[in-house]
C-alpha cells in the first residue's frame, strides 16, 4: 500500500528521469548538497541499513533478507531469557561472526573526516554494526545500540563484546547473570542517552544528511522531521526514493552511500579549494 502511494506522488527526486538516471541532474543535486554542507552552521546525519549496505552488510528484512534464514524471535527478550543458548547461537552468527568481518566504507570514513573537520556534529545512526566508530567517529547516537557491547540481563554491567566472551554458550557476566548484545531487542525501549543526544542535535540542526534510510522505523524516523520542522533543510542520499523524498528532502541524490558520499566530499574540497583565502603576503 505504501508503495501504491508513493507511485501516485509526483516524484521531486530531480535526478531521476524515467527509468534511467540523468547524469547531469545528479551532478547538479551532489553540488547543491556540497554547498549546503559548507554552508550548514550545524549538521548531523542521520543512518540507516543503505549506508552498511556498501560494506556488504547484509539487509534484515525484504527478499534475501536474513530474516528469511533466521528465526527472528530469537531477537525478543522474552525468548531470550528462556532459551539463551538458542538464542546466542543465532546472535554470534548474524551479528558477530558476520558483522566483525565487515569493514566501513567510503561513507563511513567522509562523515569521521567531517566531523574532525568540525563540519560534522553528530551522526544518529539506526544501524549497530558499530561501523561508524571503526571509521573513527567519535560522536556518534546510536539509536538501537550496538553489538560493541555487552549488557548484564541481571545486574546491568556493560562490557565490551570481545571474542572470547561472544565465544561463550552463553556469555556471562561475574554475577552469573546471562550477557546479551548491547543493541536493543524487539520491543525494547530505544537507550536513553542516545535518544537524547539525537533529538537535542536535531533541534538544533540546520541541516540533517540523511544516508540510506527508508524512514520506516519510528521513532528514529521522527529525527530528520523535526530538524525539517524546525526550519532546517534535508539532504537525502538513497538509490531509490523513500518515505522522505517527497516529504521533507531538499535535494535528493539518487546513489548508493559510498559513491554520493565520495562526490559530495570531492565537490566540497573544490568550493573549498576556489574560495580559500590568499595566503598572507
Ligand atoms: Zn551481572
Amino acid at each position: 500500500m505504501k508503495g501504491i502511494l508513493t507511485l501516485l506522488k509526483p516524484v521531486r527526486a530531480m535526478a531521476v528521469k524515467g527509468n534511467g538516471v540523468d547524469d547531469d541532474a545528479i551532478d547538479g543535486a551532489v553540488q547543491r548538497a556540497a554547498d549546503m554542507v559548507a554552508n550548514a552552521s550545524y549538521l548531523i546525519a542521520f543512518t540507516g541499513a543503505g549506508i552498511s549496505a556498501d560494506s556488504g552488510m547484509p539487509t534484515f528484512r525484504g527478499s534475501g533478507g536474513l530474516w528469511g534464514s533466521y528465526d527472528q524471535r530469537h531477537l525478543e527478550l522474552d525468548f531470550f531469557l528462556r532459551s539463551p543458548e538458542l538464542a546466542w547461537k543465532t546472535i554470534r552468527e548474524i551479528f558477530y561472526t558476520f558483522t566483525l568481518s565487515v569493514e566501513p566504507n567510503n561513507a563511513h570514513r567522509v562523515l569521521a573526516r567531517w566531523e574532525q573537520e568540525g563540519r560534522l556534529r553528530l551522526v544518529v545512526t539506526q544501524n549497530i554494526d558499530g561501523l561508524h566508530h571503526r571509521a573513527g567517529s567519535r560522536a556518534v547516537a546510536e539509536f538501537h545500540g550496538s553489538c560493541d557491547s555487552l549488557v548484564c540481563t541481571r545486574c546491568g554491567n556493560r562490557t565490551p563484546a570481545t571474542a572470547g566472551l561472544v565465544a561463550l554458550s552463553p556469555p556471562r557476566c561475574a554475577c552469573g547473570g546471562v550477557y546479551k548484545p548491547g543493541f536493543i531487542f524487539f520491543g525494547e525501549g530505544i537507550p536513553p542517552e542516545a535518544y537524547e543526544a539525537s533529538f537535542q542535535a536535531a533541534g538544533k540542526a540546520d541541516l540533517c544528511l540523511v544516508i540510506g534510510s527508508t524512514g520506516s522505523v519510528y521513532p528514529a524516523a521522527s529525527i530528520p522531521r523535526l530538524v525539517k520542522s524546525r526550519g532546517g533543510r534535508i539532504i537525502e542520499v538513497n538509490p531509490e526514493p523513500s518515505e522522505f523524498t517527497n516529504e521533507i528532502s531538499d535535494v535528493f541524490v539518487p546513489l548508493g552511500a559510498a559513491e554520493a558520499l565520495h562526490r559530495i566530499d570531492a565537490a566540497l574540497r573544490d568550493n573549498d579549494q576556489h574560495s580559500a583565502p590568499e595566503a598572507n603576503s
